[in-house]
């Protein structure tokens, strides 16, 4: 990663830019083998404070695909988060890249829209109990979901990164994260 990162530093701006516009415009969310770790690493560290510049300036970058995709710039959601409003848990999910957030139904996968109670089992942790994954059955995604009915003072993002074990405990039984967060996992 650093010799990676000290290569582009001295690389010149044509270098440069082509990573930063290929990230930008090639779905850079959706297909993460598009890009060497490192290299999607850095893009997405580099450009994540400015998508999240544009996404509160009110700027739209993309037209979403799918309403299980942000709106602002069309990336995947990186979590989703339940909040508690008048006694009822309310699911948003939170873009991988710009940080917006919207409401989605909290039993829909936000991968192919599976809506069958049935076909979506939730696994919580016991050592994280406001960490869980919702899974699905017809896809084989997952996301995982902060729960801020059980802890107030989570922060989605960076719980999300935190709880590593769970991702390695979903691709151990078969599961595939809906898209990787900054560490690439
Ligand atoms: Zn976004
Ligand atoms: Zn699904």
């Amino acid at each position: 990663m650093r010799d990676r990162a000290s290569n582009l530093a001295a690389a010149n701006a044509v270098e440069q830019t082509h990573l930063l516009t290929r990230f930008w415009n090639d779905g850079f969310a959706q297909d993460s083998t598009a890009l060497a770790p490192a290299d999607r690493f850095i893009a997405l560290a580099f450009l994540q404070p400015y998508a999240e510049w544009l996404a509160q300036s009110g700027h739209s970058t993309s037209a979403a695909m799918r309403h299980a995709t942000c709106s602002i710039c069309a990336s995947e959601p990186i979590c989703a988060v339940l909040r508690d409003q008048d006694h009822v848990a309310r699911r948003s999910l939170v873009c991988s890249l710009c940080m917006n957030e919207w409401t989605f139904p909290r039993v829909v996968c936000p991968a192919c829209g599976e809506d069958r109670f049935e076909s979506l089992p939730v696994f919580t942790p016991q050592e994280i109990p406001h960490v869980r994954i919702d899974a699905c059955e017809s896809c084989h995604h997952y996301i995982k979901t902060i729960d801020m009915t059980k802890d107030g003072l989570a922060v989605p993002i960076v719980d999300e990164l935190a709880a590593v074990s769970l991702d390695l405990w979903a691709a151990d039984n078969g599961y595939q994260k809906l898209t990787p967060n900054l560490a690439g996992v």
